[in-house]
Formats: structure tokens, sequence, C-alpha cells
């Protein structure tokens, strides 16, 4: 079954999309946790982590060389994370695998 996710790819609800092209799209984190907190998902539906197979290897690497091409836009020059959710215990609330963005917070000391 599709996701809200999904609808985004569509342009069936809106979102604050920073970056798209063939294989993937990112837009900004509804309820952000760090100053910049994006979000890049395959145009695939994949469900989660767990879902992946063999032919996912060349979507998951662009998914990621995408994130860190985002966050050098982003001005993320320091550092940032990259988070990913995978199944009800991972805590993944939306089950379409998506690459959390997350920066502009002050490092722990
Ligand atoms: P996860 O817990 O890893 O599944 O993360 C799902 C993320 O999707 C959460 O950080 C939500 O705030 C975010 N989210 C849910 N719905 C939307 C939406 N319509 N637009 C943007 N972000 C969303």
């Amino acid at each position: 079954m599709s996701s809200i996710f999904k609808k985004i790819i569509d342009r069936e609800i809106p979102a604050d999309i920073v970056y798209e092209d063939d294989l993937c799209l990112a837009f900004r984190d509804i309820n952000p946790k760090a100053p910049v907190h994006v979000l890049v998902i395959p145009k695939k539906e994949i469900p989660s982590l767990a879902d992946l197979n063999d032919d996912d290897e060349t979507i998951v690497g662009h998914c990621v060389v995408a994130l860190a091409k985002i966050a050098a836009a982003e001005g993320l020059h320091d550092g940032y994370n990259m988070i990913v959710n995978c199944g009800e215990a991972g805590g993944q609330e939306v089950p379409h695998l998506h690459f959390h963005l997350m920066g502009g917070r002050q490092p722990k000391s």
C-alpha cells in the first residue's frame, strides 16, 4: 500500500521539495528535529531497509550521494547526521524508505 511519501512524489500533497531527479526526491521534514532536517526518499516504493534486494544497490547509493550533495548545498560543511529508522522496533513511522539528513546543531562537547 502506498504511503504519504508516495503522495508527495505524485504531488498529491504539498511538501517543501529541495531536490529531485529521476531516482529520488528530497523535502524538508514537516516536524524538524534539527535546524536542517531533510528527508531523502527513493521514488521506487521500497517500504524499509529490510525490503531491499540486490537490484536496489544503485538506488540506495544514489540516495546517499544525493543526501551528501544536499548537505553541502545546505551549508553543513562541519558535519551532519544521516539516520535511517527501520521497522517498528527501529521507530520507523512512514513505510517508505527514507534517509534523514539532520544538521545545524551544536556538536556535543
Ligand atoms: P520515521 O520515524 O523515520 O518514519 O520518520 C518519518 C518522518 O516523516 C518524521 O520525521 C515526520 O516528521 C516526517 N513526515 C511525516 N509526514 C510528513 C510530511 N507530509 N511531510 C514532511 N515530512 C513528514
